[in-house]
């Protein structure tokens, strides 16, 4: 008996794991962890106040099912009054383990999506100033809608790429995936030497500049060229 152990005489039925959708096919994506890394584009590290030089990276975790897919409606959450986009890409592990060497590790890809990191900015900023964890600015309710992943055999692994946010139309963030201070292969390594990575796990890969707050009523757009678009209505 361990933990992982299936059993069928649970004292209420388990929520059904978190899954995403997959261009192309009716198969499921299922989630196992969300991590987050940050500061990952410079100019973003710049304007929350920071040092871009090449630090080692850093990472949160968002629960699994705080996911809502794209062209679902993002709740505005409580206790904040200064929401932000994050537009991310999405890297959707297939395979897992523990330091993974960065030459092997695009071999551990699944494939890619389009994800928002949305942030209780003020919650956060709380939380940094008092050197206490982020989960109540980043770990909230539905605060990871992500689109569809498409699997790397039809996209391969893009390293460059224009990615952009719009709120009702307008331009927010802009950037490019060549911009990426730590590379994906780079982050699996990296986060391979901390955690055992399964099979399941996504990662949010850091955003560029441009972050900004929603209210209700907002539309949100987002693309990473070649890789996917995403929308969310803010109600
Ligand atoms: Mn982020």
């Amino acid at each position: 008996m361990n933990v992982h152990a299936s059993a069928t005489n649970y004292v209420f039925s388990p929520l059904p794991i978190p899954t995403l959708p997959i261009v192309g096919t009716s198969d499921l994506f299922p989630v196992h962890r969300i991590y987050c890394v940050g500061r990952n584009f410079a100019e973003h590290a710049i304007e929350m106040g920071h040092d871009p030089d090449r630090e080692p990276p850093f990472f949160f975790q968002k629960n699994p099912d705080t996911l809502v897919l794209s062209g679902e409606e993002f709740p505005y959450p409580a206790q904040s009054s200064d929401v932000h986009h994050e537009i991310e890409l999405v890297v959707a592990l297939s395979k897992g383990g523990i330091d993974i060497a960065v030459k092997d590790a695009l071999d551990h890809v699944y494939g890619y999506a389009v994800g928002l990191d949305m942030t209780r900015r003020d919650l956060q900023g709380v939380a940094k100033k008092l050197g206490r964890p982020w989960e109540t600015g980043k770990a909230f309710e539905a605060s990871a809608p992500c689109s569809a992943i498409v699997p790397v055999s039809k996209i391969g692994h893009p390293s460059a790429g224009a990615l952009w946010v719009k709120v009702n139309g307008e331009i927010r963030q802009t950037g490019d995936l060549n911009q990426m201070i730590w590379k994906v292969a780079e982050m699996i390594s990296y986060l391979s030497g901390l955690f055992t990575l399964q099979p399941g796990d996504l990662i949010y890969a850091g955003t560029p500049a441009g972050v900004g707050a929603v209210v209700r009523g907002d539309l949100i757009n987002g693309e990473i060229e070649g890789v996917g678009e995403i929308s969310t209505l803010v109600v």
